[in-house]
């Protein structure tokens, strides 16, 4: 199939990709999506091929705006229109109820959905276009680091789907923060660009799924289907050492062999030299380094690196987003540096 590459401009065309039951590479602020007309079963079927991606791993449906969340979800609870007010458009997807008109290709047969309103201007403009709910999960193939520009995606789906549209990079650069509204109190399922705090200082108490901050164990069921697949790996082992900047970056240095890499903050860029090294930001800047990271795991594969070592902000604000995805690369395999220095 031959991938038609389209540019912001190109609203229509792209529309009609998706009205047509085609596959579309979309930008969204958080990082690219691979989107279908999310009422068409055999369109998302075409999803869950291209990606290689489990079946029983749902997906999210994208809307222009919250008054379309009673089209799709039933018994609504007014913390998702308080939600909707606050974040939407936005990095936040909730987890609500929905009605039959919702086909199970696109739930993986649960009674609940996903449901986001994106900020990307040109992501918006081209689900209004098309007059549907775009259904997407991250345009990477199953299992790999997410795709953050549209190089990266073509990387993974050139010659898989219809067409691709150039936003940008994303400024968010980690997917979407997932609460489930269905429980009480609402529980986060994954991390994202609308942090932890902000939901609280809306909802009051909010549980965090075990399955953010460790790997699930083996009789544990969990929330979601999707939530026990490794993901974001790159093809070389992941070890995260979190403590202080200072004592992780000693650390690594102490324990690097000949043919590791180097994940690290800027200011410690110096300690690698020689090294396959990628820099994640300033260790003060959570921001760059969460539109960095995926994009620095999937440098990796393009090397011959034996082993890689990353460097990790706090579990704080945005930070529980960045060490989430890097802890999940690693098969949570994390290690503490104390005051080794
Ligand atoms: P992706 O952005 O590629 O990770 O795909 C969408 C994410 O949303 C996956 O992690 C899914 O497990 C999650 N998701 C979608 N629908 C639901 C749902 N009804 N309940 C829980 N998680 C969901
Ligand atoms: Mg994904």
């Amino acid at each position: 199939m031959h991938t038609q590459r389209l540019s912001a401009a190109d609203i229509a065309p792209a529309a009609e990709i998706l009205r047509r039951g085609g596959l579309l590479g979309i930008p969204t602020e958080t990082v690219y999506g691979l989107g279908a007309n999310g009422l068409n079963s055999e369109a998302v079927a075409h999803i869950f091929e291209a990606k290689g991606r489990p079946q029983d791993n749902p997906l999210i449906l994208h809307i222009p705006s919250a008054d379309w969340l009673e089209r799709y979800c039933e018994d609504i609870p007014e913390a998702a229109y308080t939600l909707a007010r606050r974040f939407w458009p936005g990095p936040l997807t909730m987890i609500l109820k929905h009605k039959s008109i919702v086909p199970a290709a696109v739930t993986a047969g649960l009674d609940t959905v996903g449901m986001r309103c994106p900020a990307h201007p040109v992501c918006r403009a081209i689900i209004a276009a098309a007059d549907l709910p775009v259904a997407a999960p991250s345009g990477n193939t199953s299992g790999r680091p997410s795709p953050t520009n549209m190089a990266d995606m073509l990387e993974d789906m050139d010659g898989k789907i219809d067409g691709i549209v150039d936003g940008g990079p994303c400024v968010v650069g980690v997917e979407s923060t997932i609460i489930d509204l269905t429980e009480q109190p609402p529980r986060l399922l994954r991390p994202g660009g609308i942090t932890l705090e902000q939901l609280e200082s809306v909802l009051g108490e909010v549980a965090v799924d075990p399955a953010v901050t460790r790997l699930m164990g083996a009789g544990e069921q969990p929330r979601a289907p999707g939530m026990k697949y490794r993901h974001y790996a790159p093809k070389a082992p992941v070890t995260v050492v979190q403590g202080a900047p200072e004592a992780a970056a000693r650390y690594i240095q102490t324990h690097l062999a000949p043919g590791d890499g180097v994940i690290c903050f800027d200011e410690y860029a110096p300690l690698f030299e020689g090294h396959l090294m990628e820099q994640l930001g300033p260790s003060t800047d959570i921001p760059e380094q969460a539109r960095r990271v995926f994009d620095a795991l999937r440098w990796f594969d393009g090397t011959d690196v034996q082993r890689i070592w990353a460097q990790c902000p706090d579990a704080a604000g945005l930070g529980l987003a960045v060490s989430n995805r890097l802890s999940k690369a690693a098969g949570f395999h994390i290690i503490r540096a104390e005051k080794f220095c």
